[in-house]
């Protein structure tokens, strides 16, 4: 029963029968691209030590190929021979001398494969692929369920307590369950009988394999969100199946990754799929994991107290605090340092071939090399700019001892933080705000806001270390009529609301440019962020999954301006934005009905509105007010001054580096030299 605890239900045991979970919390599967490093799996163990210390209570590794044909990419990892066998032992020992629990994931992913060939059930690419797939025979069907089971053995003797089926997200078991991919005519495809051949036959030589007392999971996909993808009748009837087969626990799975429906990105709301999953739960009688843009204690509570699930899985969120759990017991939740959903250092590192980490916390994966630890010298230092930089810096070094004071020339913290926080869809940013008061509070960082520090100051300061996060200027391009009254720059726009009129040219499509689009295109009402319904009606999800996939058509938004985003590069428009998510916000501008005009240049601002030429065509887009986002330039007054009076600072952030300006970087940078400080 549930104790007086914080959360009595997310802290509940649970009894599997053979064994019992601490607590109904896992952290779920996420790839870390560390295996393929020097001393990557030492690098693996610590990661992953680190979570099962502070309590997570059922721990599943990223996926590991069952066989060499089907690891995800050259170099990716796999799980088929008796020296792999010793390097995973490094990794269940390590989380086993923390009192914690390990399964492993076992993923084939099909025609997902990055190799020069993949294998499906049918001979049908992808949209995010390279290559076409061969059709597997028969006897390379009987082989990969024979592949599974080996592996699932292996897994047994390097220690772990149990292993994961990966049977969604679009990999090879989802692409044999669905008639999206799956077009045999044999006893692999056709009815939903065969189509589900596939997995429980991996399912039941498993449990073979293991015997009795192994966790197994299988992560059943449901709601596929593509098409020809399965109703929820085929779906309950694959679990139902399933837990025939022995299934310790069915986890959940959400969209393929080729769907075109943002399922875990910033401006999904939380927890929106939590009813598919429930309706699912309610007749089965196995354990059933929610998942999917759950990163606080209260939603997860919630979940479970109201009965849509029997455990709640979390698997960025253990990128952003190792110690999500333990301080959810402690009752220290708002010590938590919130997983954003913005993926900018998880999968967008992954997708472009880097060990994944966190935007708000480098030290994810980088345990051995970053390291937080009490200061042997304590030192009075100076950090001017509240920024992301300013920030990182200030708590990382008053946590190890240092005497910080933090001098921000505005009056509350943030810097830009305080500007992405006002876009919709990026309300999480919020929660990054709210932990970085709670850590200047908790570890006695002086904090001085509308307060310019001169460098006069700084040197009557007597301050051992200066640190500069003083930020950026934003850029004003030479275009003649640049001090027009109709020109803004997106400063005045997102923070200080200046109206804006029904028409408006934006000058430069980076990251800001997008967000101003978006800003100024969303309809009256939106609330998609916010509340599941109007998310599903906008991006066409049928919650009830009557619709094959679960697909319906959306609704169309009407975007309350004209808008033209402009940039004088011929490429396409967000080219540089993240890979996991700049396809959502190509989207989003492209349903508003933006203008996106490439290779401008721009001629002048008057009366009649913004003067361009296109392809050596002069154009007047007769426009209301022209919104300045191109880039920015660092703000180096204060280190300029500092020099000349012989005194050395460290810059960081925008301040060191505009071009690279980014949140990422810069809590990664003031993380950094706050260790060695
Ligand atoms: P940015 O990404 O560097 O984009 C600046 C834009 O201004 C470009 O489109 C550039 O395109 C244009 N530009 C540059 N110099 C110009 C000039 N002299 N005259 C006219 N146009 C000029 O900068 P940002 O949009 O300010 O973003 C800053 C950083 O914030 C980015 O690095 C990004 O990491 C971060 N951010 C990211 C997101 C996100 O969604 N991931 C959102 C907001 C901010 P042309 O040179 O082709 O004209
Ligand atoms: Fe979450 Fe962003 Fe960190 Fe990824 S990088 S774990 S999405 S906060």
């Amino acid at each position: 029963m549930p104790g007086k605890s914080p959360y009595p239900h997310l802290l509940e045991p649970l009894d599997l029968g053979f064994r019992t979970l601490p607590n109904r919390v896992v952290m779920g599967s996420m790839h870390m691209r560390l295996e393929g490093e020097e001393r990557g799996f030492e690098k693996l163990a610590a990661f992953y030590a680190e979570r099962a210390r502070a309590k997570a209570g059922l721990i599943i590794t990223g996926g590991f190929a069952p066989n060499a044909d089907s690891i995800l990419g050259p170099g990716c990892a796999k799980l088929t021979t008796e020296d792999e066998v010793a390097e995973h032992r490094k990794v269940t020992e390590a989380v086993h001398r923390e009192g914690g629990i390990i399964c492993l994931q076992i993923l084939h992913p099909g025609r997902y494969s990055q190799l020069d060939y993949a294998f499906a059930p049918s001979a049908i690419r992808s949209p995010i692929s390279k290559v076409t797939p061969k059709a597997m025979t028969e006897e390379e069907i009987e082989q990969t369920i024979q592949d599974f089971a080996d592996c699932a053995l292996l897994a047994r003797q390097a220690g772990y307590d149990g292993i994961e089926v990966m049977g969604s997200e679009g990999y090879l078991i989802n692409q044999f369950t669905t008639r999206h991919v799956n077009q045999r005519t044999d006893r692999w495809g056709g009815t939903i009988e065969n189509r589900i051949r596939f997995p429980l036959e991996i399912m039941r030589r498993t449990r073979a394999a293991v015997g009795e007392d192994f966790i197994i999971i299988y992560r059943l996909s449901m709601i596929d969100l593509v098409e020809d993808g399965n109703t929820q009748e085929e779906i309950i009837f694959q679990g139902q199946e399933i837990e025939k087969t022995g299934a310790t626990i069915i986890n959940s799975g959400i969209g393929w990754h080729e769907a075109r429906i943002p399922t875990i990105a910033q401006m999904v709301p939380r927890a929106p799929f939590v009813e598919v999953i429930a309706a699912v739960k309610r007749v089965l009688s196995v354990p059933v994991v929610a998942t999917n843009r759950i990163n606080t204690p209260e939603l997860a509570e919630r979940i479970l107290a109201m009965g849509q699930a029997d455990m709640v899985s979390m698997a960025r969120p253990f990128l952003a605090d190792e110690a999500f759990v333990q301080k959810a017991m402690e009752g220290r939740a708002d010590e938590i340092n919130t997983c954003i959903a913005c993926n900018e250092a998880c999968l967008d590192y992954i997708f472009t071939e880097r060990p994944a980490s966190c935007l708000v916390n480098p030290r994810a994966g980088r345990e051995l090399e970053i390291r937080i630890e009490p200061a042997t010298e304590i030192k009075k230092v100076a950090v001017v700019g509240a920024g992301p930089a300013g920030l990182a810096y200030a708590i990382t070094a008053a946590e190890r001892g240092h005497k910080v004071t933090l001098f921000e020339a505005g009056p509350e913290i943030g810097g830009q933080l305080n500007l992405a926080v006002k876009i919709p869809g990026k309300e999480e940013f919020h929660e990054t705000l709210r932990y970085y008061r709670k850590m200047i509070e908790k570890h006695g960082v002086d904090v001085r806001l509308n307060t310019h520090a001169s460098s006069e100051e700084l040197i009557k300061g007597n301050f051992v270390e200066v640190v500069l996060s003083t930020g950026v200027k934003a850029r004003v391009p030479e275009i003649e009529g640049i001090d027009h009254p109709m020109v803004l720059s997106y400063e005045e726009v997102i923070e200080k609301k200046k109206p804006v009129g029904q028409r408006v040219a934006i000058i430069g499509a980076g990251g800001i440019g997008f967000d101003v689009a978006e800003f100024l295109t969303t309809p009256e009402g939106w609330k998609e962020s916010q509340d599941a319904d109007a998310f599903f009606g906008a991006w066409g999800v049928d919650k009830t999954v009557n619709t094959p996939g679960g697909l319906k058509p959306p609704e169309p938004e009407k975007s309350p301006r004209e808008v033209y985003l402009l940039q004088r590069k011929a490429t396409t428009h967000g080219r540089n934005l993240g890979r996991s998510t700049g396809w959502i916000h190509r989207l989003t501008i492209q349903k508003r009905k933006v203008h996106t005009i490439g290779g401008v240049t721009y001629r002048k601002i008057d009366d009649q509105g913004l003067h361009i030429t296109v392809e050596g065509e002069d154009r007047v887009l007769e426009v209301d007010n022209v919104i300045l986002c191109a880039g920015q330039e660092p703000n180096r007054d204060l280190h300029d001054a500092l020099e000349r009076a012989g005194v050395s600072s460290h810059l960081i952030g925008g301040a060191e580096e505009a071009l690279e300006l980014d949140a990422r970087r810069a809590i990664d940078i003031g993380t950094r030299l706050a260790t060695r400080t």
